[in-house]
């Protein structure tokens, strides 16, 4: 029981870092309630292991066994004490049928991590969102995996601070959400897209518009945290970059196309192959292919007005001549 009750304490200092009047204990805070949040999983862990190592399924090299009697039991390999990385507690909770929303838990890991990387002081609005994020997840597990009630084991001190922090925070991202649907976006991308909006002053991610235009590139925003006002531009290749993620990286691992590019009239990183146009600027591609050789034009041919880079290259040297 060791580990679920490190777990507790750890959520519990989080939370008296988070209420401490030292801005530097802020970082800590989220630091630990992440701990607290990946022990309550490897307790799960624990709790679903073999009678005979109750800590089997925490470690990361597990091997069959045979006995004389020709019994296989699973063992942990060699005196390795190297437990679970997060993508191990995934894949083993896949397969033991433990439900956690891995997405949220995600974002909760990209927040913290830009955080830790990036910040000494880490901004109250981001800190606010990790621990909302991370209370659902802490409630939801306690109670589902080991049914208890999350208040009894949090304690009330801790689960009402936490609660208010929650109520707080989805109130005003449903606000958000709500704003951000009234506008038409008018491309697929662009609607995921905007699910990443963060504020360029604090990286709050509640965020308004009061606008109820058909999508334009001037769309303003309002930041509800820290009231910052900022337009669409300011963050629409962040957006883009951060939506399309996943396809970038199998467009580079796997070495396919890119889905986006820099688009020749604005100069952002907004143009996506997929729409036809910049999302930015809305330009579109003039064009297709060389008219002197058929070959595909690239995003970057475009400033050849039609020939590729080859045939430009000839008629230079023509002209030069
Ligand atoms: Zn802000
Ligand atoms: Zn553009
Ligand atoms: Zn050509």
């Amino acid at each position: 029981m060791s580990i679920y009750k490190n777990a507790i304490a750890s959520i519990q200092i989080g939370v008296e870092d988070y209420l401490s009047p030292d801005d530097r204990r802020k970082l800590s805070a989220v630091r630990n309630i992440f701990a607290g949040l990946l022990l309550l999983y490897k307790e799960k862990l624990c709790d679903l292991s073999p009678g005979y190592d109750k800590e089997l399924f925490v470690k990361i090299d597990i091997r069959p066994h045979r006995d004389e009697k020709g019994e296989i039991t699973y063992l942990a390999a060699g005196k390795s004490k190297k437990t679970v990385n997060v993508q191990q507690i995934k894949d083993r909770f896949s397969t033991l049928n433990v439900k956690v929303d891995w997405e949220v838990f995600d974002q909760i890991n990209r927040v913290r991590n830009d955080v830790e990387h990036y910040y000494t002081v880490a901004p109250e609005p981001v800190i606010k969102e990790i621990l909302a994020k991370s209370f659902i997840l802490i409630k939801d597990f306690i109670y589902h995996q080991f049914q208890e009630e999350p208040v009894d084991v949090l304690g009330e001190d801790c689960w009402r601070e936490l609660l208010q922090i929650a109520d707080v925070y989805e109130s005003e991202k449903k606000a958000s959400v709500d704003s951000l649907a009234k506008i038409d976006w008018k491309y697929g991308t662009l609607e995921r897209a905007v699910e990443f909006v963060r504020c360029p002053a604090c990286s709050s991610d509640l965020i308004k518009t009061d606008d109820t235009v058909l999508y334009s590139n001037a769309v303003n925003f309002t930041c509800s945290s820290c009231g910052n006002p900022f337009s669409f531009t300011e963050v629409v290749s962040s957006c883009v970059a951060e939506a399309m993620y996943g396809e970038s990286y199998i467009a580079m691992t796997d070495g396919g196309d890119e889905p986006y590019g820099t688009c020749p009239e604005c100069g952002e990183e907004t143009y996506v192959f997929e729409e036809g146009c910049c999302l930015s600027c809305e330009y579109e591609m003039q064009y297709g292919e060389c008219v002197r050789c058929g070959a595909g034009l690239s995003l970057g041919d475009q400033i050849n007005e039609g020939l590729c880079g080859y045939c430009q290259h000839l008629y230079d040297k023509m002209i030069d001549e």
